[in-house]
C-alpha cells in the first residue's frame, strides 16, 4: 500500500502561471530533491498535518486520504487537483494510485503537476496521469541548468499533459549567461513562451526591461505574472 508523507491539502485559487485564478484542492507533498534558497516550503518530513482544522497523522495511505478528501471537499467544485510540494514527483507511485481512484469516481476534475522538473523520468511515468504540468526552470542551480537540454527533449515526448515553463527570479535577477543559454536553449527546441515569476513579488524594474528587450530579439514571448495568492494573503 503506497504511502506519502503529506504537508496539507487545502482548497484554494491558483496563484500563479498559466492558469492563475482557477480553483484547485491542492495537496502538498513532503520532500524535494533540491534546496532552493528561496524555499518557503517546510520539507521536514512532519509526523502530522491538517486539513481543513483536524490533524491527520504521516505518512498516509493512499485509501486513507481518498476517504478523508471525499468527506471534506466536493471535487466537482475544482478546475484540477494540484499536486505540489516539496517535489511531488518523488512521490509519483502514490500520485498513480491516487489518479487512477479518482478517475473512476470524477471524470471532469483535471490533474495538475507543480515540479521543478529535474526528475525526468518521474515526468515521463506522469505523463498519462497529469493533464497540465506547471515546470520552474531553477536556473540558480547548476545541475537544473546543465539538465535544460534535456528537459526540453523529454518534455517534447509528453503525448497526453500540457506543459508550460515559469522562471522564478529574485531581486537580483539571474546571471546573464544562464538567461542566454535559456534562450538558446528554448529557442533551439522551439519553445515559444516562458512565465516570468519575480519571488514574493520583489520587483527590480531595471532587471524586467534588461529580460524582456533580452526576449524581444528572440521568437520568445515573456509574460510576468506575479505571486498572486501572496497579494491576496491566501494560502
Ligand atoms: S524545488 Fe521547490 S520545494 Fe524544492 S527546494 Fe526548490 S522551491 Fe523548495
Amino acid at each position: 500500500m503506497e504511502k506519502a508523507y503529506i504537508n496539507e491539502v487545502f482548497a484554494s485559487i491558483q496563484g500563479e502561471g498559466l492558469y492563475i485564478g482557477l480553483y484547485q484542492l491542492f495537496i502538498r507533498f513532503e520532500g524535494c530533491n533540491l534546496s532552493c534558497s528561496y524555499c518557503d516550503t517546510d520539507n521536514s518530513n512532519k509526523k502530522d498535518f491538517e486539513i481543513n482544522g483536524k490533524k491527520y497523522l504521516n505518512p498516509i495511505t493512499v485509501d486513507n486520504l481518498l476517504e478523508i478528501i471525499a468527506s471534506e471537499f466536493n471535487l466537482d467544485l475544482y478546475h484540477s487537483i494540484s499536486f505540489t510540494g516539496g517535489e511531488p514527483s518523488l512521490q509519483s507511485d502514490f500520485i498513480k494510485v491516487m489518479v487512477t481512484e479518482i478517475r473512476k469516481q470524477n471524470k471532469g476534475v483535471k490533474f495538475f503537476l507543480e515540479t521543478n522538473g529535474s526528475l525526468l523520468d518521474k515526468l515521463i511515468e506522469l505523463d498519462e496521469y497529469m493533464d497540465i504540468m506547471s515546470i520552474d526552470l531553477k536556473m540558480h542551480n547548476k545541475e537544473s541548468i546543465l539538465a535544460l537540454p534535456n528537459l526540453f527533449k523529454e518534455l517534447g515526448k509528453l503525448t497526453h499533459s500540457s506543459f508550460y515553463l515559469k522562471l522564478p527570479f529574485d531581486a537580483y535577477g539571474h546571471e546573464e549567461k544562464n538567461i542566454d543559454y535559456l534562450i538558446e536553449q528554448l529557442t533551439t527546441n522551439g519553445i515559444k513562451e516562458l512565465i516570468v515569476q519575480p519571488l514574493d513579488n520583489m520587483v527590480d524594474e531595471k532587471i524586467i526591461d534588461k529580460l524582456f528587450a533580452k526576449f524581444s530579439k528572440t521568437d520568445i514571448t515573456i509574460r510576468l505574472i506575479a505571486q498572486t495568492h501572496k497579494l491576496l494573503s491566501i494560502r
